[in-house]
């Protein structure tokens, strides 16, 4: 018999702060260990707060490149410094060097240096994991340095990396924790999914980002559902979020209030539905039985 197909679930929100990570979280907790959970959001990875992982395994991640000075090889003729338009190449006592935060990689030192002394050389850029969360899910996650390149690489490897393990352990469904905005590592985090979560609140700018991400989702022809979190904060908001949402056949998950108990949940470390005395467990549980209808 054919194992059935991994479905893919990816959780986004076009503006940071709407809670999408701790949306995600309690998700993760409801699905235990049927899920592998990939935190996608590479610029500022956020999950592992939350899940507490016990790291597995971590190597480096290289993107681009960066300029590396021999100086058995420099005879000092300083041309190197003359060329680079980035200010990348320092004199120093004995030698030059390069200042790996400004050289950019361009190769154009290396193609002038008469004493072949300057190689390029991969450039190390973050760092890529997989965990085991307290919750026992296999986790995948990663971190880009500040300032390093190609998110969208990161992202695509986060992702690669956990739908071989999704197939290996037989798990149905990977769950992505996805980054905010609409630039790179959002498209490389939709490619590839089933169902896209779109988390929300009702502000001026979270609707303008809802829609922006909207239009990007809608050219993947991704099958998309939301989750309007705090909308009781403001009540005409939420009602042209829903309007919206009935125009472009988008499943309303759920509407959760405003609750004090995410922020206390994130600085305990813990997923929301750790908390006690909470309203809204019942609204995450429909909103996640709805996904997983949704995925059949
Ligand atoms: S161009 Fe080459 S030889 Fe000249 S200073 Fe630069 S590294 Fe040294
Ligand atoms: S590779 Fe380009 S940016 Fe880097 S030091 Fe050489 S000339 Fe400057």
């Amino acid at each position: 018999m054919m194992p059935s197909p991994v479905k893919e679930v990816v959780v986004i929100s076009g503006k940071g702060g709407t809670g999408k990570t701790s949306l995600t979280a309690a998700f993760a907790f409801l699905a235990q260990e049927d899920i592998v959970l990939a935190d996608c959001d590479v610029d500022a990875p956020d999950m592992h707060l939350l899940m507490n992982p016990r790291v597995e395994m971590e190597q480096d991640f290289y993107s681009g490149w960066q300029a590396e000075i021999d100086c058995l090889k420099c005879s000092n003729c300083g041309k190197c410094q003359e060329v680079c338009r980035f200010s990348a190449i320092i004199q120093s006592n004995e030698c030059f060097s390069i200042d790996a935060d400004e050289c950019e990689g361009c190769g154009y030192c290396s193609f002038i240096c008469p004493e072949q002394a300057i190689q390029l050389i991969p450039r190390l850029s973050g760092q890529f994991r997989v965990s085991r969360t307290r919750f026992q899910h296999k986790l995948v996650h990663a971190n880009l340095d500040p300032g390093g390149e190609n998110s969208g690489k990161l992202v695509n490897q986060v992702k690669q990396v956990a739908a071989r393990i999704a197939r290996e352990d037989s798990k149905k469904i990977i769950l992505v924790d996805g980054a905010p905005g609409i630039g790179c590592p959002v498209i490389s985090s939709l490619t590839g999914a089933d169902l896209v979560v779109l988390v929300t609140e009702p502000s001026l700018s979270a609707f303008h980002d809802l829609q922006r991400v909207f239009n990007l989702v809608n050219q993947f022809r991704i099958k998309t559902a939301c989750l309007i979190n705090k909308a009781d904060l403001n009540s005409d908001i939420s009602t042209k979020i829903k309007a919206f949402l009935a125009e472009n056949s988008i499943l309303l998950l759920a509407e959760l209030a405003y609750n004090t108990a995410f922020t206390a949940a994130m600085l305990k470390g813990h997923c929301i539905l750790e908390e006690e005395n909470t309203s809204f467990q019942p609204a995450i549980l429909e909103a996640w039985n709805k996904i997983i209808s949704l995925l059949n």
